[in-house]
Formats: C-alpha cells, structure tokens, sequence
C-alpha cells in the first residue's frame, strides 16, 4: 500500500525521497505544473548537507548556489567598508567541519527543488503528478484504522479520480488541506508583519571581492531591510512593506552602487507569519512542513525544520509500512518533531530572532543524529554517518570477528515495538571509542562476548549473568538475560526451532576470537580488507 504526499515542496520532496530509498510506493501531487521561481529560503543547515550526503546529492546541492559563509555582513549598505559581522545561528565551515563531514550552503529553494525532484524521479517506486491537487480527503474501507481515499483533480484537464492510500502525507504549506481535513487547528501569534521582496539581476559580487556572505542586513533607515544572493547574479531585496516598490533607485541605495543598473523580475509580498498545528496527526493523515508550522525567515530555520520533518516522517512511515517497527513508532513522530517546530518558530517571532551563536543553533540543527568521527577505509576517510545505509546499519568495534547475516532483518524488539531509544546510539558509539562493552568485545571478566549475536540478534548474545527475557530464551527454559532483540521476525520461525537454537547458542562455550595483544594487530590486518557489515541495530540509521 502506498503513502500518498501532498505538495512538492521542500517537506514534501524529502519525505517522498526518503520513502522511496525504502523501495515503499509513493504517489506525489503537486498542484502547481512546475517547481517554484521563487527563491524563497536560501540557507541549508549543517543537517540538511548531511541528509543530501547521505543521498549522494551534496556536491548537486552545494553547486547550485553561491559559495558564502554563513555568517551576516550587516553594514549601511551592501557595499558599505565599516560593516560588522554576525553570527546568526550557522556555524562557519571549520566549526561544522569540527562535527559533520559537512557544512551549511547558500541555495535558493527553487534550485534546492529542482535537484530534489531530479533525484526523486530516480526512483522506480515513485510516480509525481504534477498539476494535480487534492481537493478532499476521507477514511476509506476499515474507518480509520483502514485507508485514507484523496480526490485528486488534474488542473489541466479538470477531471478528477480517487486513490487509496495507507497513509497520507500533508506537506501542502500554509493553507494545507490535508490539515483541515484531518481536523487539525492552529496556534500561535498569526502573523507578525507584512514584508516585500524585490528579485533582481545585478552584478554585485564584483564590488563585494571577499565579503561573501549568506545575507547582508541593511542599517540605513532609508533602506533597511536585507539583501541576499539568490544563484549567480540574482538577488532578492526583502523590506518590511512600506509601500515603496523596489525601484532602480531604492535598490542602489541598498547596493551603494549609484550607478547599478538591475534588471528587476519580480516583486513579491510575503507575511511574517507564525502558527503552529495543534497535532502533527489525526490516525493515518500527518503534517509536515509549513501545513505543520509557519516560522518567519529570521532564523534561517523553516525550510530545514521543514526538510528534517519530512525525513523523520519518511523513514518512520518505511518502517511501519515494511513491518520492521508497529505503528506505535509513528506516535513519536510529533513528540520528537513538534517542539522542534515550536522552538524554531519562537525563535523566529522574536524581533532579534536572526542572531543566534553558533554553538547552540548547531546543537539544535543536528538533534540527536549519529555522532560523527572520520573513519579509515581502505585508506580513504569516511565520516561514521557515511556508513549509515538506506535499511539499518550495525557499526561494531575493531574487535569484531562474527558474521553478520541480518541484512534486512526487523530492528524493533521483536515484539513490533520500536527499537528502544538510544539502543542504537550505543552501537553507533563503538568506532569513536572502540570499548571493552561493544560488540564482539572481551568483557572486564576476560569473557568474550557473542558478536553476532547482537548482529543476527540471538537472545542470549551477550554471556553475563542474568535472566534473558525474550521470548525464545523463555522458551528455552535459559535463565540468562537478553541484550539484543531478534533479528528475524519471531512469527516467521516456529517456537520450538526458535528455542532450539537459542539454546544451542547459548550452550557453545566461548565464541574464539582475537584477544587483546599481540593477536590484535594481525587480526586488524586479516580485517582491514573486510566491508564494514551492515545489519541489525536498535534505532535507525539517522
Ligand atoms: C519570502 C520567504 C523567505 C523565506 N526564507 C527562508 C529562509 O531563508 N530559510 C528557511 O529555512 N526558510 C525560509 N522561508 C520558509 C520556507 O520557504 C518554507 O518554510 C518552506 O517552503 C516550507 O516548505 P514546505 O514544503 O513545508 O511548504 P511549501 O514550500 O509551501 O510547499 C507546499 C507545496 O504544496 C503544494 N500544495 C498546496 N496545496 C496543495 C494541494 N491541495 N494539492 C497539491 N499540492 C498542494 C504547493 O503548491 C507547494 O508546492 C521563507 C519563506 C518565504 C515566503
């Protein structure tokens, strides 16, 4: 059964991609006929990058926008010499680098779309109805607990047709759809202020030599407002609207270039709005994106929380879809997305809400991920979340001998419970600090643990005393305590198989393998050739 995504933009093309690197089907409507002209938002966090390397789409993404830091230039004028610069919550690329393979770019949302909807078409699984909205959503057979049915109409030929989903996907901005279907209201301050913006062609780098920055605010009160590098020499002037339209003479007193000749394209007027949804979700319907939250662009937050939404979203809805995790995982969906979006989006009503350390917006941006350290492969550097692949990834220490044979094997308890919390990240954990605890590791008793048993997910993997609560052990009649959920779905294996081989396991004495030493170094040689092995973990690859 397929996820239906409502809206192509930022929320939506991430969740649509990170569904079908599951190989999940996805059907994706968008209403307008092609993706926006507007470059609209313009910084990608640290995070986001680190989605897109993930998607082998960074190097894509980085080009097709200007290459600044991330930092504001706040002056006079653009071109003022006595400007100051700010930081505004984005790390420069040697503080991100210090914490990520990667850093923040400076691309225009409707380049940032087109390399995203390049990449989605990719997929086989996927089909994008452009010029075709939904109009109305209903239950479908089994009530709520069943299907979701969408009207969708073809704006070009304005004939409509129904599609069943498993769930669906609102990621249809502001005036979502999906929202007031699924019953869910908002709050919040509305909107804050009513701002124009001024696209224009200029060639400004010139007169900026190696003052390269994501955005230049303004501090001429004839002219505040900020000025921003929108790919090649476009450039967008964004002003609280006074009524002055952004004349060829407004904009060179903004440039400080009295003899600049624009070539103005368009000009736009945008609300400084901020609401929230008072739910993410109503049974098989989500938000994402700005249908869940409106930030205003101080902050530079909106499109990533948007895109950071859809990727949480997208993974979970794989998961359940494929029966690796119960639905029980889409619950925490809002709980870890909601107060995110009410953090950013109450950041971003604050008037002083653009300027921000670093330090701590970085902290936010990367949220609980994977922790990054640069890894050897085969004489090559790989960051840790290089080796995080589409399904779920095991990294284990340097000690580890066992195979691993668990490729598509369910990560939850086994019991269709998510993994629990942090399960993962302590795997996740094991090359930056290759412990005694980890994997495959000799325990302080000198007792060598059962590697694969945490790979292929035996139930009495780990030989240390205690009860093993899993259903098998139990089974089994073993009094030891289990520290790894089953890799296989336990309803495909018949019980008595299941026991016996939990009990086999569980009676071989120790497993052989290196020992800490002389043996060390030439097991690291005989393993160094070796892929890393991928498996089972506790929490997903984030
Ligand atoms: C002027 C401006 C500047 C901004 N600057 C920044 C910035 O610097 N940094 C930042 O992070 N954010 C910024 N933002 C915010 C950012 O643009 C949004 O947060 C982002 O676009 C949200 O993405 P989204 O996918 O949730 O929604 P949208 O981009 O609004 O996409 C929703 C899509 O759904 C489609 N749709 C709507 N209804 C339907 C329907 N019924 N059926 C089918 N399709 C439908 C729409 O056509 C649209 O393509 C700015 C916004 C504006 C307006």
């Amino acid at each position: 059964m397929r996820v239906l995504v409502v809206g192509a933009g930022p929320a939506g093309l991430t969740t649509a991609v990170t569904i079908a690197r599951y190989g999940v089907p996805v059907l994706l409507v968008e209403r307008r006929a092609d993706t926006t002209s507007l470059p609209r938002a313009t910084a990608v966090s640290t995070r986001t990058m680190e989605l897109f390397r993930s998607w082998g789409i960074e190097e894509r993404v980085r080009a097709a926008g200007p290459d600044v830091s991330w930092q504001a230039r706040v002056a006079r004028n653009l071109t003022a010499p006595d400007g100051v610069v700010a930081d505004i919550g984005f790390p420069t690329r040697e503080q991100a680098l210090a914490v990520s393979p990667t850093w923040p770019a400076c691309v225009p949302q409707d380049a940032l779309e087109e390399v995203l909807l390049e990449h989605l078409r990719g997929f086989p699984n996927v089909r994008v109805h452009q010029a075709t909205e939904v109009t109305d959503l209903h239950d479908g057979p089994g009530g709520p607990g069943g299907t979701v049915l969408a009207r969708l109409r073809d704006r070009r030929t304005d004939v409509s047709r129904i599609v069943a989903a498993a769930y669906v996907v609102g990621a249809d901005g502001p005036r979502s759809v999906v929202r007031d279907a699924a019953g869910i209201g908002t709050e919040g301050p509305g909107v804050l202020a009513d701002y124009s913006s001024t696209m224009f062609h200029a060639p400004l780098w010139e007169h900026l030599g190696e003052r390269r920055h994501g955005i230049y605010p303004l501090t001429d009160p004839a002219v505040s407002g900020v000025l921003l590098p929108a790919g090649g020499d476009r450039w967008v002037y964004g002003r609280e609207t006074d009524g002055r339209d952004g004349t060829v003479d407004l904009l060179r007193a903004a440039t400080g270039v009295a003899d600049l000749r624009p070539r103005i394209t368009r000009e736009a007027r945008f609300t400084f709005t901020v609401r929230l949804a008072q739910r993410y979700r109503t049974g098989r319907m989500f938000l994402a994106g700005d249908a869940a939250h409106q930030i205003t662009p101080r902050g530079g937050t909106g499109m990533n929380t948007a895109i950071h939404d859809g990727h949480d979203l997208g993974w979970k809805l794989a998961w359940v879809l494929l029966g690796w995790a119960g639905p029980q995982l889409l619950d925490t969906y809002e709980t870890e997305r909601r107060p995110v979006g009410l953090r950013n989006a109450a950041r971003s009503a604050q008037p002083d809400g653009s300027y921000r350390a670093a330090a701590g917006e970085l902290a936010n941006d990367l949220g609980g991920r994977l922790p990054h350290a640069w890894l050897d492969r085969d004489g090559t550097p790989v960051s840790t979340l290089d080796l995080l692949g589409p399904r779920s990834t095991l990294l284990v220490g340097p000690r580890y001998t066992g195979s691993v044979t668990a490729g598509d094997a369910p990560p939850g308890r086994g019991d269709g419970r998510p993994a629990r919390r942090g399960a993962g990240r302590r795997a996740a954990a094991a090359p930056r600090r290759p412990a005694r605890r980890r994997a495959g590791s000799t325990s302080p008793g000198g007792r060598r643990r059962e590697p694969s048993a945490l790979a292929a997910g035996s139930a009495c993997g780990w030989r240390r005393p205690g009860r093993h609560t899993a259903p098998a052990a139990r089974r089994a009649g073993c009094g030891r305590r289990s520290a790894a959920p089953t890799g296989r779905s336990r309803a495909a294996r018949p019980a008595g198989r299941t026991a016996r081989a939990h009990l086999r396991r569980c009676r071989t004495g120790r497993a052989s393998g290196p020992r800490p030493g002389t043996e060390r170094r030439a097991w690291r040689r005989r393993t160094s050739r070796r892929r890393t092995p991928t498996g089972t973990s506790g929490r997903p690859a984030r």
